[in-house]
């Protein structure tokens, strides 16, 4: 049914998403203003505090107004990616993704590692652009690396993420930079394919298994 839809649109699409994203990791750096939704007293808001406190060992703690940026993060970003993937498949996901978008630009710049080679008979020479050798150690291993990322961030998650904004800003931030460095090392889709620690949970929730 997407596979329809013309690029120009998903374009869009892409953009839109991105740029929510961004927004969304800016706000976890400053946002002086959602923090308004959580006050015990706003006349509207589903996301007000209580006004009661929370018991621990017998002393009566007050919860604080506070931004929104995790909890739009980890209550509707990552869930809604999640449902996009379960209900409509890894083909849609992978063309709207923002990750994969933005592992993109260097490609979009012209800006890709290439290799000078040189024809030994006629001396002339061309550029090829660099991508990853299915012989070398990262074609074979891909997903050890893929799985052993996976498995740092859900610990990070645990243990950092969730508890400081600020970390898990920067690990989103580090993520970005670190799919677009893929994008002009070994261009294409090699983030996706060989890098990307969401890749085999892609697989696990949409792909038959083959055993
Ligand atoms: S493999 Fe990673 S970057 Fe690529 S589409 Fe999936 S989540 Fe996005």
């Amino acid at each position: 049914m997407f596979a329809k839809i013309p690029e120009r649109r998903m374009q869009w699409v892409r953009w839109i998403l991105t740029g929510g994203w961004l927004l969304a990791i800016a706000s976890l750096f400053y946002d002086p203003w959602t923090s308004a939704l959580t006050e015990p007293n706003h006349p509207w808001s589903p996301l007000r505090l209580p006004n009661t406190c929370v018991l621990v060992q017998g002393q009566c703690l007050s919860e604080q107004p506070y931004p929104l940026g995790t909890t739009l993060f980890w209550g509707a970003i990552v869930p809604a990616a999640i449902f996009i993937l379960l209900v409509f498949g890894h083909e849609l996901w992978r063309r709207i993704c923002p990750l994969s978008f933005l592992s993109q630009i260097p490609r979009a710049l012209g800006w890709q590692r290439q290799f000078k080679r040189e024809n030994k008979k006629t001396g002339k020479i061309r550029y090829e652009l660099a991508k990853v050798n299915a012989d070398s150690w990262l074609g074979k291993n891909y997903p050890y690396l893929q799985f052993g990322w996976l498995f740092v961030g859900l610990c990070g998650r645990i243990l950092f993420f969730n508890a400081d904004r600020l970390i898990l800003a920067s690990w989103l931030l580090f993520t970005i930079a670190a799919a677009i460095s893929v994008g002009y090392l070994y261009g294409g889709k090699s983030w996706c394919q060989y890098f990307c620690p969401m890749a085999p949970v892609q697989s696990i929730y949409s792909e038959p298994g083959s055993y």
